[in-house]
């Protein structure tokens, strides 16, 4: 097979400042070796996240130009209202500013105190948001996805038999909503088969309870089901977007990700009880029902976004593009999740680096040592992130320590991906010198976004 290309040329370039690693070093110990307290300048390759780093196409940036900034009854709203609905086949659509701004509205009105919201696995704004309305986040994750090193071709799907067992023990009266995440971007961007879906669609359907999808790699995921369930191995991408989320009532979607866009998301629904409700919360928290807390361009950059990401092309550079240093990786036996998923590759900190225990933090190590190295910054997903203390003040650490590398979107090409495997594999090399870390400073809640810590010497 010839090489996968990149599917676009280069128009509008930015540039990528260089920096030694001696003036990394200094950089990262100023920042307490906290990626997020790096400054953007600073780094090279940024592979923080996938999340709003998008680059837009020159079509999206001429739909920005003839964005309609009108209060009410926008042409820009009624550009966006389309797409979604050609898309999803939902009639109700409702645009936020971002996915969790959907979260918020939808769980305010849902949640609360005694109810159980379940799910694959819920990404980490939204269990916030479901345990800020007072009720509870479930994730009945299938048993396979638990396991970072074995690979199946769907570790997103949810537990169907874990699902019924638990609506029978709970009552399905005190179950509202179910929301399936594709892809499971908590647990490694992994896939959801069009099956499960069919199969949570009939367990709710037996009990009465709502099902949404979370949407916001809906594309990565569909592309997945064609190239791993046979049934759709000829099915145009739009007909299995269509078909997946014709079993939902509903989704919740951060356009910051797979619309290609910058900011913005949105709630799509059948329900029109369930959707004046939204609306009313919408207009004091987000702004009126045809903008919902962005800019008219927004909504045009959105709704061309979302056609470009069911492009074939596109998407099979995507995902090989994940797959790709996935592959570089294990050839020189970097531990790593497998398969590789949609949108990131995930390192395995823990066997990547032995000497280092949980309570020194072995991803967060990590994540400096390749800032260091080659100016790359990615992010932990381990004890920093999820650890929590126990009555005497021990850690309790998470259950895995990750190092997540999310790829842009249409950003790097498939020479900074070269130089990123490089960088890592030197450093898998070299890594009994890399040093455990202690907090010095960490706050009650969300510690990663602003803890400073120091190396144990
Ligand atoms: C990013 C994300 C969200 C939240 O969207 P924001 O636009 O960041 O608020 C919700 N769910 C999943 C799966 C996500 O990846």
């Amino acid at each position: 097979m010839s090489t996968i290309i990149e599917p676009f040329r280069i128009k509008s370039v930015e540039p990528i400042f260089f920096t030694t690693k001696e003036q990394r070093a200094v950089v990262l110990e100023k920042a307490f070796y906290n990626p997020f307290l790096i400054r953007a300048d600073d780094v090279m390759i940024d592979l923080l996240t996938d999340s709003g780093t998008n680059a837009m196409s020159s079509a999206q940036w001429a739909g920005i130009m003839i964005g309609d900034e009108s209060y009410a009854g926008s042409n820009s709203f009624f550009h966006f209202e389309k797409a979604v609905q050609d898309i999803t086949g939902m009639p109700i659509i409702i645009p936020t500013h971002q996915g969790r701004a959907s979260e918020k509205i939808l769980f305010s009105i849902i949640g609360g105190k005694g109810k159980y919201i379940v799910s694959n696995t819920l990404f980490d704004t939204t269990r916030a948001n479901i345990e800020f309305s007072g009720a509870e986040g479930i994730d009945l994750l299938c048993p396979e996805g638990k396991i970072p090193s074995v690979p199946a071709p769907f570790k997103g799907n949810m537990d169907v038999e874990a699902l019924e067992k638990f609506i029978i023990e709970k009552g399905a009266v005190n179950i509202p909503l179910c929301m399936v995440t594709v892809t499971n971007n908590s647990g490694g961007g992994q896939p959801v088969s069009m099956q499960n879906i069919r199969d949570v669609k009939q367990i709710c359907g037996r009990y009465g309870i709502t099902l949404f999808i979370d949407a916001c790699r809906f594309a990565e995921n569909c592309y997945f089901i064609k190239l791993r369930e046979k049934e759709f191995a000829n099915t145009p991408i739009p007909a299995i977007v269509r078909e997946l989320f014709s079993y939902a009532d509903g989704c919740t979607m951060s356009a910051k990700k797979d619309a290609i866009a910058n900011i913005g998301g949105f709630i799509a629904l059948r329900d029109e009880d369930l959707a004046l409700k939204c609306r009313n919360l919408l207009i004091i928290t987000e702004g009126f029902p045809t903008y919902g807390g962005l800019a008219g361009r927004d909504l045009e950059a959105i709704s061309i976004g979302l056609y470009e990401v069911m492009d074939e092309h596109y998407l099979q550079y995507r995902i090989r593009s994940i797959e790709y240093l996935t592959e570089k990786l294990i050839a020189e036996g970097v531990p790593v999740m497998q398969p590789a998923g949609g949108h990131a590759v995930y390192i395995d900190a823990k066997v990547f680096l032995p000497h280092i225990p949980s309570h020194q933090y072995p991803g967060q190590a990590l994540v400096g040592a390749l800032y260091r190295e080659g100016g790359i910054r990615s992010v932990e997903i381990g004890s920093l992130m999820f650890g929590k203390y126990d009555d005497e003040g021990q850690l309790i650490p998470a259950m895995m320590e990750l190092v997540r590398l999310a790829i842009p979107r249409r950003v790097y090409t498939q020479s900074h991906i070269d130089y990123v495997a490089e960088i890592i594999i030197k450093v898998y090399r070299e890594r009994e010198k890399i040093k455990g870390l202690k907090i010095t400073y960490e706050s009650p809640t969300l510690r990663h976004f602003t803890a400073k810590l120091e190396e144990i010497s």
